[in-house]
Order: C-alpha cells, then structure tokens, then sequence
C-alpha cells in the first residue's frame, strides 16, 4: 500500500475511533443533558447507575414506580466503561493473536513474524464499547419514564437526598455507589505513575515492558491480555498461587499457561518501592529474603477495589458504613435505615456484574413489594476469563469438609473430551462435588476455553436441585466440550452401581 493510502487508512481509524468514544459518552454522558425538575416526592431515588443502579431502575420504572436515578459519572459504570466490557473485548483480540502465532498446531498457515496493531486492538475495544453503550443511553432511560439527574449525590437527612441544586426527597433509596481501585501502598508508585483498570483502556500505544501487580481476576486477565499483544510482562503476588480463592489444581494450570505465553511469573512476591531512573520505572521486588529489580515503562495495578461510600453524607441518612466492607446491610439488603437498601459492589462481598445485578433485583422486590428475598439464598457463579477461563459455584470441597459435609468429587480431564481434543483445548477439567451417598451437588470447579458458558448448567442444577444422576441422563449434543458435565455424572452413576 502507498504511504497516501497508509496515511488515509490510519485517519479512518482515527476518525472511527473518536466517533466511537463521541458515540459512548453521548449515551451515557450527554453534554446537552439538563437535569429534569424533580418530582415533589420519588417512590424510589437510586444513587450510581452502574449495572446495579440501571437494572434496579429499569425493573422498577417497568412495573410503574416514579423512579429518579443519579450518577456522578458515566451511566453504566464500571462494567460497561472501565470493567466486564473492555477486559473481555482486549482478551478476545489477545487471544486471536495467540492462536495466529500457534496457527501450525491447527494445520494453519500464517506468517512467522505477527505484527501486533496495538492501537488498532484497542480501538475494538472502544468500538464494542460504544456499542453497548447504547442499551445504557440517558434518552432511552428518558423514554421509558426514569428521571435521570447526573451530578454528586449526598444525603441530607433520611429521607431526601441533594444532587447538583436540586433536592429528591424519596419513599426508598437505592445506594449503588459501586466500587473503585485499592491502590497498593508501595512507596514512590503515586510518583512514578501506574496504571489502573480506569484509564488501562485508554492507551494508545503499548508499553514495551509491563509489571501488573496482583494475581486475583483483574491482574490474570490483565496480564495475559497485554502478554499476548506483544508487552513483555512481568506479574507479581504475594501468595504462592494465582487467583487464591481457587483450588490449587486451578490456579497451577493457570500458572502453566502463564509461563507458556511468556509472562515473568513472580509468585510470593511483594513490590517493594518503586523510582524513576532514566525513562524506566524501577521496582524493588522482594520474595521471601531474596530481593530483585524489575525496570518496566508502566505498572498497572489490580489488588482489589474499595467500595464508594466517600461524600455520600451516609450520617445524615442512618446509614451504617465503613471504609472496606462499605454500606452495612441484613440479608434483605437493608441497611439501618429502613427506607433505604444498597446493592452491588458498594456492599456485596462478591463483587460481579451478576451479583450486582441479582441484588438490585432482589431490593425492588424487597422495598417496593413486600417481598422477603435473602442475599443468603443466592448462588453465585463466577469465572475469570483467561485462557484457560476459570469458573465455580458453589462450595469448595475444603469448604464443605468445613461444615462438616462429606464430600465426593468426579473429575474429567479436557483431555478426554471428544471436542476439546478436536479444538486441540485439551488443558483443564470438570470437578463436580456431591454430597456422598446422594447426588446432591454441592458446588464445581471447571478450567477450560469455555468454562463460563459451561458453568450455567451446573448452577442451573444446584438452583433447581437438579442431582448430578439427573444430569447423566441429560443429552449432551455430540460433540461439546459441555460433555464433559455429562462425563462427570456417568462417572458419578457408576460408583452408585458399586454401593
Ligand atoms: C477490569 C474489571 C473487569 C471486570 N470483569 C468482570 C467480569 O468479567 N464479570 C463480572 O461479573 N464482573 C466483572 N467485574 C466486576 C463488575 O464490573 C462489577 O462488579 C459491577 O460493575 C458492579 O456494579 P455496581 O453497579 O455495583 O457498581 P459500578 O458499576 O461501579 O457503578 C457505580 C456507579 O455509581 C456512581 N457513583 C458513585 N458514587 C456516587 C455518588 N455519590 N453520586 C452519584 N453517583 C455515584 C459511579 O460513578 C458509578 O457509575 C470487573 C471489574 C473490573 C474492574
């Protein structure tokens, strides 16, 4: 291609790129918005319209309540705008660039020497960013009745609330303030610069050498998403294993796949302080006695989220919070104040879109239809979408030995599924935990490509009180890798031949 095409193809680009970033934050940030004049009385204001504050004033404008909804920033949160939406979508192209360069194993063909287009990946990102961004859009919320307010909310007494000029006095409130980056306390990173899951999405260009800091969710998919577009990167935590709420098992593939893409793994390891020397960042690491330099061009952050309570006034409003487990609630999502429940991040232990979501569900029920559904009564799946993606729900086999549950455990390797071999996606397994002597399921672990989808069905059967001999005799379509959930049960039907 001529220099003329190369120079109009990257303008394109360029122009593309902004009208998707002019398209997001005029759904969910108009410039022209004006705040409405509020109602003399709202059955329900809900503070923060990430997903929990959105699907809790959707639900309830459907079902006829005068809802006001407020957001400090962008309508869709966290998810949408610096969370689920943008991870997943770098990960996708991250992955599309590690099967290119393993393109032989599938009996492929493609250059040698890929070239990375960093800045065309993260302009996917944007795009799909944009797109979603329409089912969050102010107008539409306008259009189906919600009073959208944009502007810092803080309570003034228990029962009104002031956001911009204007007073919502409320029946009920929702607090759905969500959560926000820990930033690690190491000495000289404020100084030197990091980057975060707020503005990681941002870039343009990629750093040459990367640190990520911490091995939960967010720093695996991080990691591996950046590894494979071409940054050479170096991970660091603090425990001996990755993702330490997993089993060993888990974590240890995940490890492998890790060292396989070529991530500097540092296990057991804490940053130490970090300066500045020569356009380089420079990070003392320490593992056990032993002390190690890492030089990098950027560290991105990703120990945990604190949740936002900061300039809400909670005293005014009754409301009982502290700095990390952030608005106190019962198991009906009540807080002190009986007029007002949380939801989402803000109070929840598991901080996902999912639980995010089924708790906002669960305080309309509650506060605005008599309803007495428990946070207690959920089953949560999870899963961190590296590859191999990581899922479960349920119990832990340690977690029932805990309670005193005796546990059996029915595993089957990817290997020995007709289609993971087929989609040479043989690394990882199901685990399925019952109760011994019953099918009762107590809770499963599964690595795999597609773990998330393959974990609905698992949590379909624990909510439905679906055995796991029921689900041997649900056909599988010949062949998937959800197979192996039906391998798991056969397993688990012949050792209920033997007793
Ligand atoms: C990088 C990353 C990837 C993730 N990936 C996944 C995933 O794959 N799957 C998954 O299930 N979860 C994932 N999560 C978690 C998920 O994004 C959150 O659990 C979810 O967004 C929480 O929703 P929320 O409504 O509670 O809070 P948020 O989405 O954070 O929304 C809170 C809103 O409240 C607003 N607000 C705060 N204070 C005020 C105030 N005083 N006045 C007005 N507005 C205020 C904020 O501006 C924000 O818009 C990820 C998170 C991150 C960071």
């Amino acid at each position: 291609m001529n220099s003329a095409a190369t120079v109009q193809r990257r303008n394109d680009a360029t122009l593309a790129d902004e009208g998707a970033e002019r398209e997001r934050i005029a759904n969910v940030r108009p410039v022209d918005w004006r705040n409405p004049s509020p109602m003399p009385r709202y059955d329900l204001v809900i503070v923060g319209a990430g997903t929990a504050g959105l699907v809790a004033a959707k639900a309830a404008a459907s079902r006829g309540v005068k809802v006001a909804l407020v957001e400090r920033h962008l309508l869709g949160g966290t998810c949408l705008n610096i969370g689920c939406v943008p991870s997943k979508a770098i990960l996708r192209t991250s992955r599309l660039y590690e099967e290119m360069r393993d393109a032989d194993r599938y009996g492929a063909c493609v250059p040698r020497d890929i070239r990375v287009d960093f800045a065309a990946a993260m302009r996917r990102v944007r795009g799909v960013r944009a797109r979603i961004s329409r089912a969050d859009s102010a107008r539409r919320l306008a259009a189906a009745g919600i009073d959208v307010f944009f502007g810092q909310a803080r309570f003034t007494r228990t029962d009104a609330l002031q956001v911009d000029r204007a007073t919502l006095r409320f029946a009920k409130a929702l607090i759905t303030t969500g959560a926000r980056p820990d930033t690690p306390e190491i000495p000289g990173l404020a100084e030197a610069g990091y980057l975060t899951n707020e503005n990681a999405f941002d870039l343009t260009e990629p750093p040459r050498r990367l640190l990520v800091i911490g091995g939960g969710p967010l720093g695996c998919e991080m990691a591996q998403a950046f590894c494979r577009l071409g940054v050479r990167t170096t991970i660091v935590q603090r425990q001996p294993l990755f993702l330490p709420r997993e089993e060993r098992d888990a974590a240890q593939i995940l490890s492998d796949s890790f060292a396989r893409d070529g991530i500097e793994i540092r296990l057991n390891t804490r940053a130490l302080d970090v300066r500045v020397d020569g356009g380089g960042k420079v990070v003392d690491l320490v593992s056990d006695d032993y002390r190690s330099t890492v030089v990098v061009d950027a560290i991105l952050t990703g120990t945990g989220r604190v949740p936002n309570t900061d300039g809400l006034d909670l005293e005014a409003a009754g409301v009982d919070a502290d700095p990390r487990r952030g608005v106190h609630v019962d198991d009906f999502l009540r807080t002190r104040n009986p007029r007002i429940y949380a939801a989402g991040d803000v109070c929840l232990g598991d901080k996902f879109n999912d639980t995010a979501q089924a708790s906002a569900l669960m305080v309309i029920e509650n506060a605005l239809f008599n309803g007495r559904r428990r946070l207690s009564e959920l089953t949560v799946p999870w899963c961190t979408y590296t590859d191999p993606e990581i899922a479960h729900v349920g119990l832990y086999a340690r977690q029932a030995r805990e309670r005193n549950i005796p546990v059996k455990t029915f595993t089957i390797p990817m290997h020995d599924v007709d289609r993971a071999i087929a989609d040479d996606e043989e690394v990882g397994f199901v685990k399925i935990s019952v109760e011994e002597r019953s099918d009762r399921i107590l809770g499963a672990t599964i690595v795999a490509r597609h773990a998330g989808e393959m974990i609905s069905e698992i949590t379909l059967a624990i909510v439905a009180g679906v055995g796991l001999g029921t689900l041997a005799r649900v056909i599988h379509a010949y062949p998937t890798q959800a197979e192996a959930i039906r391998m798991a049960a056969d397993a688990y039907v012949r050792t209920r031949g033997r007793s």
